[in-house]
């Protein structure tokens, strides 16, 4: 946005000379309730009145409560909590380096685990490494998609292999059916943990508690941040029982990681996102949002493909989208890009249908005028 953005209302955020627009970027999945949700705006305040912080030297309830719930909505069983994605996935690199005594890590080309020393290790994308000088040793990136590099990559030397299902910074890109089962039955034959990193696909983005579902997964290790404290800083490790061994007090930690207030908020966001109805609309309004796409601007030639799951949706074109971007702003909607030819489009899970159809409509007005130009440049 052009000026400071002052104030977001559900889905709607509004600048400093009162001008409107329709975000569906959601602070890059992150305010997946909308801006200042009600109920989880009620829910730090009430925690502000009573306690911030008192570090992981005491049991904090709201950790018992937060973790209770992302277990009984996973297949994982304990959870760490910690402050950002990055976070999250750094202490799943540890987790799977110490629990197995192995130290070899395989994750995919185009992937975004974040930009500490070892998520950005993982990351596999040259871009962002750039001038960061070494990396950690003993990380191999592939593919996504091509099974035989996974079998050629992984050995028994390797401690685990580390995915997004989608991958969201690397261009709304999924994962086929096919290549999940590959990844569990290469798990099982080499003995070596499966890590889903869900920072940006998990909390129902996708229509469902957590995307690995829909690719018949069974992780071992999943991470979460962005959508857990819509919009307050909070991330999380969630591990399989066996695990567990691996880190005790003193093996990894966190001063502020699941402090009351970011608890406060995670509890009232999950206790809204994994309601049945909350994710089953996510799912039909995705699919709907979809047809619209293709219907509204599927047809313009510099438009490639419509892709995604819920309300994680990709346009593919064969031009670069930052004009597409720059005109969809001017005219009030927020959608942001994922590398240089695809356009993101994250609205919050509680947009409606008229917004969507709306944010359609805007798009298909910015792909004729771009097309007409481009047409007249021919
Ligand atoms: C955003 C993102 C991260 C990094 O999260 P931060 O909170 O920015 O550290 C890691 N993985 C994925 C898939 C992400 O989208």
């Amino acid at each position: 946005m052009g000026h400071y953005t002052e104030k977001g209302v559900g889905s709607k955020l509004i600048d400093v000379n009162g001008k409107e627009y329709l975000d569906f970027i959601s602070g890059i999945a992150v305010c997946n309730l909308g801006h200042c949700h009600p109920k989880v705006v009620e829910a730090v305040e009430e925690q502000m009145k009573k306690l911030w912080h008192v570090s992981n030297l005491f049991q904090i309830e709201g950790q018992e409560q937060v973790a209770q719930l992302l277990v009984d909505h996973s297949v994982l069983d304990y959870v760490f909590f910690c402050n950002s994605g990055a976070e999250a996935n750094e202490a799943a690199i540890k987790l799977a380096r110490k629990s197995t005594g192995k130290h070899h890590i395989v994750s995919l080309t185009n992937s975004f685990h974040g930009r500490t020393l070892g998520s950005m290790s993982a990351t596999g994308q040259d871009k962002i490494h750039q001038g960061f000088g070494p990396l950690l040793t003993e990380f191999t990136y592939i593919e996504m998609n091509d099974p035989k590099a996974l079998e050629e990559a992984v050995t028994e030397k390797t401690a685990a292999i580390m995915v997004e299902v989608i991958q969201g910074e690397g261009g709304i890109r999924l994962m086929s059916n096919e290549y999940a089962e590959a990844l569990t039955s290469i798990c099982e034959k080499h003995n070596c943990l499966l890590i889903v990193d869900e920072v940006q696909t998990g909390i129902g983005r996708t229509g469902t508690a957590f995307a690995y579902e829909q690719f018949n997964l069974s992780p071992d290790i999943v991470t979460v941040a962005k959508g857990l404290g819509n919009g307050f800083p909070v991330g999380a490790l969630l591990g399989k029982a066996s695990l567990k061994e691996a880190f005790q007090p003193g093996s990894h930690g966190s001063t502020f990681g699941g402090n009351p207030l970011a608890m406060a908020a995670a509890k009232a966001v999950l206790t809204e996102v994994f309601q049945k109805d909350l994710l089953q609309s996510v799912e039909e309004k995705g699919n709907w949002f979809q047809q619209q796409l293709q219907q509204k601007v599927g047809h313009f030639q510099v438009v490639d493909e419509i892709r995604g799951k819920g309300l994680m949706v990709g346009i593919a074109c064969h031009t670069e989208v930052a004009p597409v971007i720059k005109a969809c702003l001017e005219k009030g909607l927020l959608v942001l890009p994922a590398g240089p030819k695809v356009l993101r489009i994250l609205p919050p899970l509680v947009v409606t249908k008229d917004e969507l159809e709306l944010a359609g409509d805007i798009l298909a007005d910015v792909f004729a005028t771009i097309e007409q130009q481009n047409s007249v440049n021919i």
